[in-house]
């Protein structure tokens, strides 16, 4: 079926669902819907009614399938995530003709992460071609926006009981952390944002005003030299990859002041704005995270009578881990050492996905990430999947659903 399954990617990729904005969500979802239909899935269609990210021009719609004539538990629910990144700059060719060559498909979001929904639904259409019947339940979700948080995506589903520990036992996101390894969860993400406050002069008498644009760069010499060396210190137990994401991380995301682009008057600034993306770890409290950042500022405050800010939370992500003892995990690593050969490492992403909607949410215990996707080539130009790790990737799946599920 690797002949199929490559063109089911192929036209799934064609499909360009960029995000932002949103574009092409229900043509998408109404391919795969059809794709699922054919495939012996009962489909249900579910809008994000009620998000203001869901409009006329760019409706948020997600899509679930629910494989017929299958026991309700245990349920095993595959998902992805059908939005990819804007194209970006240094394609050498059309990123959504999705070309086939040298035994790769390329085009955008083909590792991030369609080529993972093709690995699942294949992976179980395999099984059901082969006349084998599966003991369990099987649903696949296709689900937008989780490269924007995914609130009218796979949140959407959770929060709803789609996705929930009333129904759901297992749940594999087949997002692109490589073929051979399977990914237990995420770090921490804390965004937010920081504005110092000055007093508007002349810029000719700057010693009239007060600059906010100073007094962010006071703020920025303490995390620089302060607050940076001390993250860096501290260590998780996740086994995060790559390993130097294994710390606590801050990063300016974004800074503006005074007068930014176009003509300029001589002004002594008299605001400052700063957006910071704070990475946490598990063993960092939530709180401590955010008390850390406003006593820095409360320092500054209190030894500089002229420094004054406002500080304001934009997004906290918890960090989420499932149990690397579960059923879910020794199963699916075990089916894919059985595919290739070798044992698989259980890694942690550095980065955040919709694990923590399934988790925090859906309140579904046993959940990870694993396909057949290149983790480096995610969001890159000419981003592609191997052939062989795509029918390797949907091997494993297929052998881990009937070890979950058990067949008759
Ligand atoms: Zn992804």
């Amino acid at each position: 079926m690797a002949g199929e399954m490559v063109e089911f990617l192929r036209e799934l990729v064609a499909i360009p669902t960029v995000n932002p904005p949103g574009d092409n969500y229900a043509a998408c979802a109404d391919w795969l819907g059809r794709r699922l239909g054919e495939f012996g899935y009962d489909v249900e269609y579910v809008a994000a009614e009620g998000r203001a990210e869901h409009t006329a021009l760019h409706p948020r719609v997600n899509v679930i399938g629910r494989l017929r004539d299958t026991p309700a538990r245990p349920l095993l629910h595959f998902n992805g995530h059908f939005d990819v990144v804007p194209v970006g700059h240094g394609w050498t060719g059309d990123p959504f003709a999705a070309v086939l060559r040298d035994g790769k498909i390329f085009g955008r979001g083909v590792t991030d992460q369609k080529a993972g929904i093709a690995a699942s639904v294949f992976a179980i259409e395999a099984i059901r071609r082969s006349g084998v019947r599966l003991r369990g339940g099987v649903e696949q979700s296709g689900t937008v926006d989780e490269e924007s948080g995914g609130f009218a995506g796979m949140a959407y589903l959770a929060e709803r009981g789609y996705v929930s520990r009333d129904r759901t036992d297992y749940a594999i996101l087949t997002e692109p952390l490589n073929v051979d390894r399977v990914c237990l969860g995420h770090r921490g993400v804390y965004w937010f944002e920081v504005a110092t406050l000055g007093r508007i002069a002349h810029g000719s008498m700057p010693f009239l005003g007060v600059s906010a644009i100073s007094k962010m760069a006071d703020f920025l010499a303490v995390i620089e030299h302060e607050l940076k060396p001390a993250l860096s210190k501290r260590t998780t137990v996740m086994p995060v990859e790559p390993p130097e994401a294994r710390r606590a991380s801050i990063n300016v995301n974004s800074i503006s002041g005074g007068q930014p682009g176009g003509m300029q008057t001589p002004c002594v600034a008299d605001r400052c704005e700063a957006v910071f993306d704070r990475r946490f770890l598990i063993e960092e409290p939530v709180e401590q995270v955010r008390a850390e950042i406003r006593g820095i500022l409360e320092a500054l405050a209190r030894n500089d009578p002229e420094f004054r800010f406002e500080m304001r939370d934009l997004m906290t992500v918890p960090p989420i881990q499932t149990d690397a003892n579960a059923n879910l995990v020794s199963t699916m690593a075990g089916a894919v050492r059985d595919v290739l050969g070798i044992e698989p490492p259980l890694i942690a992403s550095p980065g955040t996905y919709d694990q923590k909607h399934v988790m925090r949410l859906g309140l579904v215990e046993q959940c990870i990430a694993y396909g057949p996707g290149i983790l480096d080539l995610s969001h890159q130009p000419d981003e592609f999947c191997r052939v062989d790790d795509l029918v390797q990737g949907s091997k494993a799946m297929a052998l881990a659903a009937m070890r979950l599920l058990g067949t008759e």
